[in-house]
């Protein structure tokens, strides 16, 4: 960024404010060249040699998430899951992991399923007790903790800067999943975790159209390289076309999420002592066993994802999500248009979702609106 700030509002909203040299265009062309010339005594001296190790489109969007995150480095993917499980292929076979109950769904299916291939040994734990925590990792044996917070779908709340501490102790690295979280809310490498991963598909680019995943790490160390190596000849690589509409969300990301926030918290508010809910999971509301930790590493707001459990169970979940006109009933989370989708559903056996649950991604619209629609549809 020529001008120095250290505002990442500001460098969000100017993708670092990069210009095209030759054209001055205040934003970078799409670079869809797969394959770059050798120079005539056989050298890359400019660096790249083929797209999928070396994607120009990349630099811009990986830069910015690196200043956002206060990295060292990142790494764009073709998911969010193709990031997540980079970091796990990245470990020695059988390596031993601690991971949460409480995580993305598909995440933990595929960890439970790494492990019974014997590919790793992983311990789930409830990651909101740091005794619990303390006592999965094997000093020595444990290679990473993988946390999650707030994390789906209860939005429960883990103390990273704690659980850094716990990983360190026992030797293991720490890697977050900060999706729910963002950049603009918490930045996980400041309270000492090792890596940042996202599903870009969420919040990043925030209008539901593209699929993609990061990772960002506080290093570029030994396991850094592992990673870069499992990126290009693991080949999960995003497409261009995708590269650019991810940085062009990542342009509105500080208002997008500072919106859902507010909405996100004035929602959870105004139902929580609803007579036909149970309850409102959201770290945002006083009561909720998240709070005074995310209050210490959420700065700004609690997010945009909250839950709520309806009263009578599955059927009355599934009939008040069936009544709304303003939300859309779909999944995934973090676009500018609201969601509600119950989540039991979708996740199957063994999750951790009651069948009440219906999970609510809020999105940018008038608040008094989305209100309303709920109101009408729990009526
Ligand atoms: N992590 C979280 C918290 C998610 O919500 C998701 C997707 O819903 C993922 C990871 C996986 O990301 P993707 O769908 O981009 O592969």
């Amino acid at each position: 960024m020529p001008y120095n700030t250290s505002h990442p509002a500001t460098l969000a909203a100017q993708a670092l404010g990069w210009t095209d040299n030759q054209t001055g265009a205040v934003v970078l062309p799409i670079s869809p060249a797969t394959t770059f010339e050798r120079d005539p005594d056989n050298q890359y001296r400019r660096g790249r040699g083929y797209g999928r190790a070396d994607n120009p489109g990349y630099d811009q969007p990986q830069a910015l998430i690196t200043a956002l995150e206060g990295g060292a480095e990142s790494l764009l993917f073709s998911s969010g899951m193709a990031a997540a499980t980079a970091v796990f292929r990245c470990l020695p076979l059988g390596a031993h992991v601690v991971a949460p109950l409480v995580m993305y769904w598909a995440l933990r299916r595929w960890l439970a399923a790494t492990a019974t291939s014997g590919a790793l040994a992983v311990d789930f734990v409830d990651a909101t007790s740091l005794d619990a925590l303390r006592a999965a990792v094997r000093p020595g044996q444990t290679r990473l903790v993988w946390i999650e917070t707030p994390a789906n779908p209860l939005w429960s709340v883990t103390d990273i800067a704690a659980v850094a501490d716990i990983a360190h102790s026992a030797g293991a690295l720490l890697a977050v999943d900060s999706t729910a979280a963002t950049p603009v809310l918490t930045r996980p490498l400041a309270l000492g975790a090792d890596i940042v991963m996202h599903s870009a598909t969420k919040y990043l680019n925030g209008h539901s159209d593209v699929i993609a995943g990061s990772l960002t790490c506080a290093r570029q160390d030994e396991f850094w390289a592992r990673l870069v190596a499992e990126r290009s000849g693991g080949g999960a690589i995003l497409g261009n076309l995708e590269a650019y509409l991810l940085l062009r969300g990542m342009r509105t990301l500080y208002p997008r999420v500072e919106r859902a926030c507010r909405s996100a918290q004035r929602i959870a508010e105004r139902f929580a002592q609803h007579p036909n809910l149970l309850a409102v999971l959201y770290p945002g509301l006083k009561e909720d066993p998240g709070h005074a930790v995310a209050t210490r590493q959420m700065q700004g707001g609690f997010g945009g994802m909250l839950s709520i459990r309806v009263k009578g169970s599955e059927v009355a979940a599934i009939r008040a999500a069936a009544q709304v006109e303003l939300w859309k009933r779909a999944t995934s989370l973090g676009g500018v248009e609201s969601l509600i989708e119950h989540r039991a559903s979708v996740e199957g056996a063994g999750s951790p979702a009651p069948p009440d649950l219906l999970r609510l991604s809020v999105g940018i619209e008038d608040p008094d609106d989305l209100i309303a629609d709920l109101e009408a549809a729990l009526a």
